[in-house]
């Protein structure tokens, strides 16, 4: 059973979702099940052809909040506090249109916002039942709750942090000489679950040439004595909050002078970043602090992604930390700060923590020392 929200939280969320939304000039928010769902009423239900969607009206919007669901998956729905939260469940039944279902409660919408991941086909049949409706993305709205986490959702994500180091902590056991990348993910995931997640959301063992590639899976390729080796894994708690965190090890050996130099100034850069980051500095600046290091070291060609993403019922989501997001960062915000380096061919490396902002600079999630590890 996934953890309950409390439901006065939940209101508090459909609430402000409303407000956000008429802010935003929109009318009806429409979301089907997913993190936004999950987010909203506590848990998700699946997405699939049979339409399942909340209908969140905006403040000052004449609809009601309703949850339209086929009727053989409400029971489903039993653990969920629709009607202390005012959500009227309407089902519908195979053979019945469930787009006009969403026209009958819409309320004469001018303009509505759609989940993100809603899949295309439910966005069209919208679409077709309210033609004359202008649709938009509901990410900017839900974005604005989302983005900043309450202090359970930051204990979650605490928990996470410390459940990944912990697998971190047993790196040794895993990543030894002769056994191939598949062989060392297996054991991680496994030691992910262990440690208390319900599931490793990704797993990248990066060995030798492979760490170049930054988001590389795993292969049959098999670890060597003098490989450098980027681990990066992460999954969800109960709750459905994320870790993910990167470490880079050595297998066996100190590895070259030239890698340990330019450890050293990815080491720097990250922790540049995360000094950075406090209340008020924008998301640009914080990837800048990252980048200026590595620029001046000659390998800014070699850093070649964003500095970080926001994490919390997704993997990447609001704020990104990437040069042109202008949005000041704010106290609750939780994101990671992970740059790289990749030299193709060669070896790849990356550090990366999960930081919270705090009110004057910000809490890292993740402990575990940030240098290159001889394993
Ligand atoms: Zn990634
Ligand atoms: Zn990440
Ligand atoms: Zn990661």
């Amino acid at each position: 059973m996934t953890p309950a929200v409390p439901t006065a939280l939940l209101a508090d969320r459909l609430r402000r979702a409303g407000e956000v939304a008429a802010g935003h000039d929109v009318d009806l928010v429409l979301v089907t099940p997913g993190t936004d769902l999950r987010y909203l009423v506590g848990a998700g239900g699946e997405s699939h052809e049979r339409l399942t969607c909340l209908v969140l009206p905006a403040a000052g919007h004449r609809a009601p909040a309703a949850l339209v669901v086929p009727r053989l998956e409400a029971p489903g729905l039993a653990g969920l506090p629709l009607e202390e939260l005012g959500v009227e469940i309407i089902t519908w039944t195979d053979g019945e249109d469930p787009y006009l279902l969403v026209s009958d409660l819409a309320g004469g919408p001018q303009r509505m916002a759609v989940a993100d991941a809603m899949p295309a086909a439910h966005v069209f049949g919208i679409r077709d039942a309210l033609p004359d409706v202008a649709q938009t993305l509901a990410g900017p709205v839900l974005r604005e709750l989302r983005m900043r986490k309450d202090d359970a959702e930051i204990a979650e994500l605490r928990a996470a942090g410390a459940a990944i180091d912990r697998v971190h902590a047993r790196m040794g056991e895993f990543l030894r000489p002769g056994r191939t990348e598949e062989d060392a993910a297996a054991d991680i995931a496994a030691a992910i679950v262990a440690e208390g997640h319900t599931g490793a959301a990704f797993v990248i063992v990066g060995s030798g040439p492979n760490g170049a590639s930054p988001h590389h899976d795993v292969s049959g390729r098999v670890i060597e004595r003098g490989d450098v080796v980027v681990i990066d894994i992460g999954g969800p708690l109960p709750s459905g909050y994320h870790s993910d965190c990167t470490r880079t090890y050595a297998v066996g050996v100190q590895p070259s002078a030239s890698v340990r130099e330019a450890y050293a100034v990815l080491q720097d850069a990250q922790e540049r970043a995360v000094a950075a980051v406090r209340p008020g500095i924008t998301a640009e600046q914080i990837d800048a602090a990252a980048r200026g290091p590595i620029a001046a070291a000659g390998l800014g060609e070699r850093f070649i992604h964003r500095t970080g993403h926001g994490i919390g019922l997704d993997v990447h989501e609001e704020p990104y930390i990437v040069g042109g997001n202008s949005r000041p960062v704010e106290r609750g915000m939780a994101f990671s700060v992970e740059p790289g380096l990749y030299l193709h061919g060669e070896w790849g490396a990356r550090i990366e923590d999960i930081v919270v902002v705090t009110e004057d600079g910000c809490e890292r999630l993740n402990t575990r020392t940030r240098d290159l590890v001889v394993l």
